[in-house]
Formats: structure tokens, C-alpha cells, sequence
């Protein structure tokens, strides 16, 4: 696998620190709103990183944080709480707001089957961490004290900013904690760790901490949280690339400092979506779902068919023109693998098989390059080898691509699946599809587990639920 790696600007072959075991963090969602189609954008493309690697023959093990405390940052805003705009906007609790906005997210994921990571974990659950990271980064020296917040001090670092060769106080991009106004600082670019005096006097959430009742600086959620889940050694860390200042940064300043040792290996960061009028975020207020798509008639696959045929390092203009475009060929192609012939068995050929499988895989490995890797299911639908064969690549290819290439098989398999199923797993099934239209998820999941008690699971797809044998 080649992978730009955007701390060293270059395309990098990609080593993790133990062979082919990868662990991976993603930056998750600030649970204020909904997500937009630019997050959208992000996580798709880190679910393809994730399903590449894995179909290049790695193990990966991935976590991801959700934001559910504080985050103040840059895209335009006024500096403001954003959790707090939140429940002021919606008139509710910040935790009510974020459990309405964690459960959207999950349906978002869900309706573009998005894999959910190994962990998924709400800043809000690891405060202990939070206070035993600054506690060793204050008695090392990398951190101090004044007037009521705990600060990261900067000028202990050989490199503060690693994403380029510019000088960090001259980067104009969100700086989030009202910088210029804090005279508490030794350094311009010093960060804090722990809020107990800010202008946010209202802060909902709290917590008690050696340095006085407070609450946590928004950086050090992803460090705590991808060294409690992972270790102290990251493989990938992900996420936007407005990500990279001051976010990423800071979390890379404090988590070697804690560890005392290098700690991520490769930084990947997804360009952003965009349109006409500049980039898509939430703060603005302009944005669009996923759920907006889908009323106006675009499956969920359709847009992420849209995301895959340009290269994640590359801005993506959004239209509807460009959007229509990507579904007319998307149409088409289903109706191409419509009129394959799924009757007859013939023998898989295997050196076309190998050949074809080998193309795909180095689209992948070439730092991700997925229009590419959909060029290798024309390339297959236009070759002259048996239809079993162009049944399996494709079949295959969609493991990755994830744009559900064979939906139109689903009820068969449902109904074929129905038959041998015991009744008291039909049940659970159909309770459990209550439980989530209640949006009820978590009993939803507590009723899969039982599922897979008596020894079946369950698989969601957009045309309904497969049940298959453990
Ligand atoms: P947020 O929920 O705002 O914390 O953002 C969640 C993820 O989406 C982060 O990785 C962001 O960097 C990323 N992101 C934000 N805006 C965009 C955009 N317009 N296009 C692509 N990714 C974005
Ligand atoms: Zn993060």
C-alpha cells in the first residue's frame, strides 16, 4: 500500500509498526447538529482507507471519539460553545442534544453502510484520562498553570507545527481558544488542557480535577481516547483536512510529550467537499444531508458513487448537475450488471480472475485512487471472460467499494435465508426493526446480541435485513 502521508508531504509506502497489524483513529463528529454531506465525504472516505486495507490483507482496528463536550473552532464561528449553540438553538440539555445528533450520525452511517469502528467513544467518558495526561505533562514541565487553566506549552518543543514547514503562529486557520484575547499564556500558540475560568461561565458540563471544577480543552479527547483504545503507537490517524491546524497538531504536541516517543506514523487527511459558494460546514447553517439527498431521490449510494470517483486529496465541487451525472452512470452500470447471466455456473476463470483481481488491488494501493479502482469494473464488464467470473469480481470489488452493485439480489437471499430461520430468530428480528424505527438503538443492539445467542446474524442492507447462519 502506497499513502500520502501529510506530515512528511509525500507518498509514502505504508509500514505499520507490527506488519500487517494497522491501528486507526478517525477524528468522529462534534454531535451539535447533523452531519453534512462534507462530513460525509470524510467518513466515506475513511471507511474505504479502512475496507482497502483490510482487502489488501491487513488487520485493522480502528477507533473514533464523539465529540459530546464543549469544541469550540474555526470554521467562522464566533468562538462560540458549540455543543452549548446547540441546546440553545434546540431549547434542550447539551446531553440531549447529543444523544439526538450521535443517533443521527449512527443512521447515517447506517444508510451508507459505513462500517462503525471497533471503538466508538463520547469525550465526555473519559475524563479520568484527560486528568491523568495534563497531571504527567504538568510534572514533566510540558504543561503549566495560570489563572485557573491548565495550559500545553509549546516552546518545550523541538517542531510544534509538523504538517508543513510553516512557522505555526503565522497559520491563520482556526485557532479555537480565543488566542488573542488570553493574556494567561507564555507562548502565542500554547493551547489549553483544562478549562476552569473561560468566558464560557455557563459550560454545562463539568467536572472536578485537581486544578478546580472545569472542563476539558477540546485536543486532548482524541489523544486520551486513541491511546486508552489503541496503545501507544498509531498506525493511521484521519480526518479532514481543516483538521490539520490546530487540532491535529496539538494532539501530536501532547501526546509524545506524554509518552515520550514518536506516535502516529501516517496522517491522512480527506479535502474538503464544496460548493459554489465556498466550503460546506456546520457552523454556516447551509448545509445539506444525507436525508435531504435521499428525499430528492438520491440513494445513498448514489453520492457515495459520487465521492469515489474523484481522489480524496482533491477538493470535490458539489452540484446537482455533477450529482445527476454520477447517478446516470451509476444507473447504468447496475443495469450493465442487471444483464449478466446469474443462472448458469460456469468455472471462474482464474488467471482472468487474478488478473482483474490485481489491477483493483493496486488502484487501492495507490494511495487510494477509487476512480481507478471503479475503471476495473468496466474494464470487467467489458471483457470477453464468462459471467461467473465478472459476477465474482464484482462481487468482490463491492467488499470495498461498498456501492452495493448487487442490491436487486437481496430479496431473493432474504427469502431463500427466511426459510431455514427458527421462528424465535424471526421474532427478535422484527422486534428489533421496532426497536429501531423507535430509534431505539439501543435496544436494537441488545436484541442483536441475542440474535447471535442462538447463533445467527444479521446483516442491514438498504433493501432490507439478511439473516445468516454463525
Ligand atoms: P465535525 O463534526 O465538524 O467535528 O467534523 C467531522 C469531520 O468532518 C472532521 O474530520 C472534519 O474535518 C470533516 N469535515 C468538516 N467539513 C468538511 C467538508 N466540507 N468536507 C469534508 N470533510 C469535512
Ligand atoms: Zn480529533
Amino acid at each position: 500500500m502506497k499513502l500520502y502521508n501529510s506530515e512528511t508531504r509525500t507518498i509514502e509506502e505504508f509500514i505499520p509498526y507490527d506488519e500487517k497489524k494497522v491501528n486507526m483513529y478517525t477524528c468522529g463528529p462534534t454531535v451539535y447538529h447533523f452531519a453534512h454531506i462534507g462530513n460525509l465525504r470524510s467518513y466515506i472516505m475513511e471507511d474505504i482507507l479502512e475496507r482497502s486495507l483490510r482487502y489488501l490483507g491487513y488487520d485493522v482496528k480502528r477507533a473514533m471519539n464523539i465529540t459530546d463536550v464543549g469544541h469550540l473552532s474555526s470554521d467562522g464561528d464566533t468562538g462560540e460553545d458549540k455543543m452549548l449553540l446547540g441546546a440553545k438553538r434546540e431549547n434542550k440539555t447539551v446531553m440531549q442534544v447529543a444523544q439526538e445528533y450521535t443517533d443521527a450520525f449512527k443512521r447515517d452511517m447506517e444508510m451508507l453502510n459505513l462500517k462503525w469502528p471497533e471503538y466508538v467513544v463520547p469525550a465526555t467518558s473519559c475524563v479520568a484520562d484527560y486528568i491523568k495526561i495534563i497531571s504527567k505533562l504538568i510534572n514533566t514541565g510540558y504543561a503549566y498553570y495560570s489563572h485557573g487553566n491548565v495550559y500545553f506549552d509549546t516552546s518545550k518543543l523541538g517542531k510544534y507545527y509538523r504538517f508543513g514547514n510553516e512557522d505555526a503562529s503565522n497559520l491563520s486557520v482556526g485557532v479555537r481558544e480565543t488566542v488573542e484575547e488570553d493574556e494567561n499564556k507564555k507562548n502565542k500558540n500554547d493551547f489549553v488542557l483544562w478549562f476552569t475560568k473561560s468566558k464560557f461561565e455557563n459550560q454545562a458540563l463539568k467536572w472536578d480535577s485537581p486544578w478546580g471544577v472545569g472542563y476539558p480543552g477540546w485536543h486532548i479527547e482524541c489523544s486520551a481516547i486513541s491511546l486508552k483504545t489503541l496503545g501507544e503507537h498509531l498506525d493511521i490517524h484521519c480526518g479532514g483536512i481543516d483538521n490539520r491546524f490546530p487540532h491535529h497538531t496539538n494532539e501530536i504536541a501532547q501526546t509524545e510529550s506524554y509518552t515520550g516517543h514518536r506516535w502516529c506514523k501516517y496522517w491522512f487527511h480527506v479535502e474538503h467537499l464544496i460548493t459554489k459558494s465556498g466550503k460546506m460546514s456546520k457552523s454556516s447553517g447551509e448545509f445539506l444531508t444525507l436525508s435531504l439527498l435521499k428525499q430528492k431521490g438520491y440513494a445513498p449510494e448514489v453520492y457515495k458513487f459520487f465521492c469515489l470517483l474523484s481522489h480524496y486529496r482533491k477538493q470535490l465541487l458539489f452540484s446537482y448537475d455533477t450529482l445527476d451525472s454520477a447517478k446516470n452512470m451509476y444507473d447504468k452500470l447496475k443495469d450493465r450488471i442487471k444483464k449478466l447471466n446469474f443462472n448458469e455456473n460456469f468455472n471462474i476463470d482464474k488467471s482472468v480472475y487474478e488478473k482483474f483481481d490485481e489491477q483493483f488491488k493496486s488502484s487501492l494501493a495507490n494511495d487510494l485512487n477509487t476512480s481507478l479502482a471503479i475503471t476495473a469494473i468496466y474494464d470487467v464488464l467489458k471483457s470477453d471472460v464468462n459471467d461467473t467470473t465478472k459476477v465474482a469480481l464484482l462481487k468482490s470489488f463491492d467488499t470495498v467499494l461498498n456501492i452495493n452493485l448487487f442490491g436487486f439480489l437481496n430479496n431473493e437471499q432474504e427469502n431463500q435465508g427466511s426459510k431455514e430461520v427458527p421462528s424465535e430468530v424471526l421474532k427478535l428480528i422484527e422486534d428489533r426493526k421496532i426497536a429501531k424505527q423507535n430509534k431505539n438503538f439501543e435496544q436494537a443492539d441488545k436484541i442483536r446480541l441475542s440474535i447471535k445467542s442462538l447463533g445467527y446474524d444479521i446483516i442491514d442492507t438498504r433493501e432490507g435485513t439478511i439473516v445468516k447462519k454463525l
